[in-house]
Formats: C-alpha cells, structure tokens, sequence
C-alpha cells in the first residue's frame, strides 16, 4: 500500500534528561510532542497523535491540574498546532478520516477537538482505563478530560473490535497485531506499561520504509536501542511498572533483530531531528 508519511512536531516540555533514562544527566532537556500524518492512497488524511494543543493551558489553570504544568513544563505557540500545521500543508480540518490514539496522555490528545469529521481509533482498555477520572485521580493518569470532544464515543473505534492479525517474522518477538483498516496497511500492536492499552502501529510506506511508532513506550531512542529503564520515580506516572519493562525488553530485543525498522518514540529530540532531516 503506497502511503506516504510526515512527521511533525506540535509543542514540547522539559524535564531532566536523568528521569527518562537512569544514566541520564540532571540538565534539563526538551522533549518534542511529535504527531504522524499518514496519507493513505483511498481514504486520505489520517493522524498518529496530535501532540499538545494550546487547550493545554486552559485544563491545567486551575488545581489539581495546575501540577501537570508545573512537572512538565509546556511550550507551544498556537501555530505549533496540528490543526495549523496541516492547514498549511494544505490539508483542512475537515478532511482528516482517523486520529490513532496511541493513549490518552495529554500530550497526545491535545488537539482532538480540531478535527470535526475525524473517527478516533484506540484501544478500548485504555480508553475504559481514563473514562471515569476525573480531578487527582485524572491527574494521576495524565489525563485532562475537557481535552476529548463531547461525542467522543459515537466517534470511537476500538481496536478490540478489528481483526487479528500475524505478523511477519521480521516484526519479533511481535507475533500477532490487529489489522485498523482492513487492508493490512497500519497494524497496531499493545505496548502496555507507560499506560493501559497504548498502541503501537507497524506500517510500510511508499519507499519501502519500514516504521514502527511506538509513542512513549520509551523517551529517547537509546533507551530501547540499549534497554535502558527510567529513574524509579517514574513508576508514580506508569500504569504498570512490570508491563513497562517487558514492552521495552521486546522492543528492545526487536531493534536487534530487525535494526533497518524505523522506531519512533513520541519525545526523542534526536529521532526527531533525523526525521527533519531526511523527511521534511
Ligand atoms: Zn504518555
């Protein structure tokens, strides 16, 4: 299937680099919020993630949200936008089919609201998993409500529901994945721990390119390319401290074995500057 990817970038927070891998620095590093376009040759514009919106604000003015601000600190001008950025690159609001959820952090759902005609498509386990919270409970799971459409459920589609899949040997220790649209050309698999039901999406573009988005299954590259764990203390943020460490040991041992697949955490500002370079 010819599809053609472009990587953005919509806004960015902060944070010592030592939190996100243990040999980390304490210097404080940036961590781009990317979101995927992925134009697909019959059914058009379809988006992996948002990033941030500037929403974002406004859901954490007041407390107890106002600690998600704090903890991460958030830059983003409004022409960081997807909803703008795709504008630009000529493509309304209107026309974008899908939005893939990878999960419902705010940092990818930012911009949900921006995009009137879109279906969501996620995993129900994760959407069950934030449902329900609301105030310190909602905060606990990096979740801010007023960020998802009012109609969002007439709008959703799980990925429970979509037929399974096996996947090609080059894609182990991943063996089975679930086929979104019926053609075999984006396949989600579960990436559990950073929180209930993320979704990772295998597909092949136009040139052949390999891709694997694997969204905050680990924040910098060198983490899965050398399983590296975080600092313990996020263990406070993850769904599954356990589940966490085994996603990353398969992605891990998946580089490996398949080193030409290009995997692309959400937050690395090195992939993100490779995929500037050679992509935009
Ligand atoms: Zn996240």
């Amino acid at each position: 299937m010819p599809l053609k990817v472009t990587f953005f970038q919509a806004g960015y927070c902060t944070h010592p680099e030592a939190i996100v891998v243990q040999d980390g620095r304490w210097k404080t590093t940036n961590f781009p919020s990317l979101f995927a376009l992925i134009s697909h040759p019959q059914i058009g514009a379809i988006l992996f993630d948002t990033g941030y919106s500037d929403r974002f604000f406004q859901e954490t003015s007041s407390f107890p949200f106002r600690l998600y601000a704090f903890t991460t600190p958030v830059y983003f001008q409004p022409e960081d936008s997807a909803v703008y950025q795709l504008q630009k690159a000529g493509i309304e609001p209107e026309a974008v089919k899908y939005i893939i959820i990878s999960h419902f952090h705010a940092d990818h759902i930012g911009g949900l609201k921006d995009f009137p005609n879109a279906q969501f498509i996620c995993f129900n386990s994760a959407y069950q998993a934030v449902k329900y919270r609301r105030g310190i409970n909602a905060l606990k799971a990096g979740f801010l409500s007023g960020l998802l459409p009012s109609d969002f459920e007439q709008r959703v589609i799980f990925v429970e529901d979509k037929q399974t899949v096996s996947l090609l040997p080059k894609y182990a220790p991943f063996t089975t994945g679930f086929d979104l649209l019926g053609d075999g050309s984006l396949i989600a698999v579960e990436l559990p721990g950073h929180a209930t039901g993320q979704l990772g999406l295998f597909f092949i573009d136009a040139d052949h390119h390999n891709y694997f988005l694997i969204a905050d299954a680990c924040w910098l590259s060198r983490a899965y390319q050398e399983f590296i764990k975080p600092h313990p203390i996020t263990n406070l943020i993850f769904a599954n401290k356990q589940e966490y460490v085994d996603t990353l040991s398969k992605i891990h041992q998946l580089h490996k074995l398949n080193p030409e697949l290009k995997i692309i955490p959400t937050h690395c500002l090195k992939t993100w500057q490779e995929l500037e370079k050679n992509y935009l």
